[in-house]
This record gives C-alpha cells, structure tokens and sequence, in this order.
C-alpha cells in the first residue's frame, strides 16, 4: 500500500510522519508521475489559493482530477478541504478545486491567525474518546449536500465529513499526536 501526501506546500512533512507512525508506506507527490502508484492521497493543510497555483504550474491538476473522479480514496486537511470541495466562498477569483465533496466552504470562516483555537471533537466511530482538532484559519463548512456524511461537528457547523471515499476536515489531524483519524481513514479505505 502506497500512500501520497500533496507536497506543493504547506504541512506534508506532519502527515507524512503520521503515516511513518502507523507503518504505512508514504510518497510526497510533487509531479504527476508519482500518481500511477498511489492507493490514497492526502492533500494537507498549508495556502489553499497556493496550492491551487501550484497544481497547475505542476502539471497537477489534470491527472490528479481524473484519479479523484475515479475513485482515488483522499483525505483533504484544512486547505485541502478547500481543494476538494464543490463551493468556496471568499475563495480569491483565480482559485479553483475538484468538487470531490459537495460541501460549501468559507475560507477562514473562523477568524484570522489569532483566532486559530483547539477544541475536542466527538468522532462518530472512533473509540478511546474524544479528538483535539486543531484549527488554523480554518475554512468552515457551511453546506453539506445530500450525499454527505457528517463525522464531527464542532458548534453548528461540520468539521470532519465524508463523501464516497473523500474524507475533509477543516482542522489538522496532523498536528495533534493522534494518529485515529488517519488511521479511520486509511481503515475505512481497507489501507491499513
Ligand atoms: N486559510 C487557508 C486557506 O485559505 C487554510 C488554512 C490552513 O490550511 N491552515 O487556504
């Protein structure tokens, strides 16, 4: 089982020290020859109107929409919720995502750096108590379509959601020194 961590910019390293942690064998993807071989994609945290710039300078984007609409399993953290979502609000003009998960997301829904906040999550499915999510201007999912499985909610609004086999959270799993919520979705995947 291989598994890739979008590593344009923003947080990859920490995702891929979770995946390190839980044995599981982790390919930063930088071109899209690095593709071909994945079972699962995980698209971190970081800029999101970066990101979206990076993955057309990269040769990116194009392939790596065909293996979502394929059915590649992805995990998408924070900015990587925004890259995988159907809308984006306050999203600047030139940005663009996949439409994976169709949900609509505010960019920094809750407030600039300062505001970035911990709380514990209830995490349907996931024993041993509760999450710290860990939210850094974060997007907030105002919209969840029909066909979206909400997993967390913090307040009113969802922060970990699944759609098929694309999972979103607007916090960053990879910064709390807990390895359940990628390890649900690598499990859930039949990856781990
Ligand atoms: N606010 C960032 C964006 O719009 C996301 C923040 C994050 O990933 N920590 O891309």
């Amino acid at each position: 089982m291989k598994v890739g961590v979008l590593a344009l910019q923003g947080a990859f390293r920490e995702h891929r020290e979770v995946l390190d942690a839980l044995g599981v064998d982790a390919v930063e993807v930088r071109a899209p020859e690095a593709l071909g071989a994945l079972d699962a994609l995980i698209l971190p945290g970081g800029e999101s109107t970066t990101m979206s710039r990076l993955l057309d300078t990269s040769g990116l984007r194009e392939p790596l929409g065909e293996h979502l609409a394929d059915g590649l399993p992805v995990l998408g953290t924070c900015a990587g919720l925004i890259l995988l979502a159907r809308e984006v609000e306050d999203g600047r003009s030139d940005q663009r995502s996949f439409g994976t998960v169709d949900v609509t997301v505010r960019r920094n829904a809750y407030g600039r750096q300062r505001d970035s906040f911990e709380a514990d999550l209830a995490v349907e499915g996931l024993c041993g108590g509760p999450f710290r999510g860990v939210f850094i201007r974060a997007p907030g999912i105002e919209r969840v379509g029909p066909g979206v499985e909400i997993l967390a909610s913090h307040g009113d609004r969802a922060v970990f959601a699944r759609e098929g086999v694309a999972y979103v959270t607007s916090f960053h799993p990879e910064l709390s020194g807990d390895l359940r919520v990628h390890q649900l979705f690598l499990e859930r995947g039949s990856l781990l």
